[in-house]
């Protein structure tokens, strides 16, 4: 790692901090985004973390943050969403061609741990806490991994999603995987 990209970190609810560390760990660094004023600093990529969707999607038109992000994004700004992250790239900012099922593993005995291959990485660790699913895949859209025959990471050019939660176990090989294929060649 270079150290040289700069990596906003959707700040309003949920999991942002633990993604600022694994950051940390791979020499990047990720800042806070909460408010309007952050998006004057300038990022390489954008991470939305998981939390609960519709809380995230509130603030999002609230703090009037949806509509400069979005124009980012679909300028080709690298983006990672996790979890929520995902549901809201998918449905909020129709940003990657896919249907999502949310807290499709159940509520409550929803979460759970498993280990399955992540293209392009290999065998990974996967937490996942009340996650969604892909119920579909537009044919833009390459599949990373399929866990019990549900789909839960995919990537449609500059946009990378994980049902699961990298930022919650020590392995950092997504962030590299981010890192090296998306951001990267991105970075001019
Ligand atoms: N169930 C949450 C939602 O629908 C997502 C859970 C998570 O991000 N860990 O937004």
């Amino acid at each position: 790692m270079n150290g040289k990209a700069a990596i906003g970190v959707l700040a309003l609810q949920g999991g942002f901090a633990e993604h600022i560390n694994s950051l940390q760990s791979i020499g990047l660094s990720g800042f806070e985004i909460r408010r309007k004023q952050d998006l004057s600093r300038p990022f390489d990529a954008l991470i939305i973390p998981g939390g609960e969707s519709s809380v995230i999607g509130k603030l999002l038109d609230e703090l009037d943050l949806f509509a400069a992000l979005k124009e980012q994004i679909d300028g080709g700004l690298p983006v990672f969403g996790t979890c929520a992250g995902l549901i809201l790239l998918a449905n909020r900012f129709e940003a990657i061609n896919i249907a999502v099922k949310r807290n499709a593993y159940g509520r409550q005995a929803g979460s759970f741990y498993a280990e399955a291959e992540m293209k392009h990485i290999g065998l990974i660790p996967m937490v996942f806490i009340r996650a969604p699913y892909i119920e579909w895949v537009g044919p833009e859209v390459e599949i990373l991994a399929v866990v019990d025959g549900h789909i839960v990471a995919a990537r449609e050019k500059n946009i990378l999603v994980t049902a699961f939660h990298p930022e919650l176990t020590n392995d950092i090989r997504v962030y590299e995987y981010f890192h090296d294929s998306i951001i990267r060649p991105y970075i001019r």
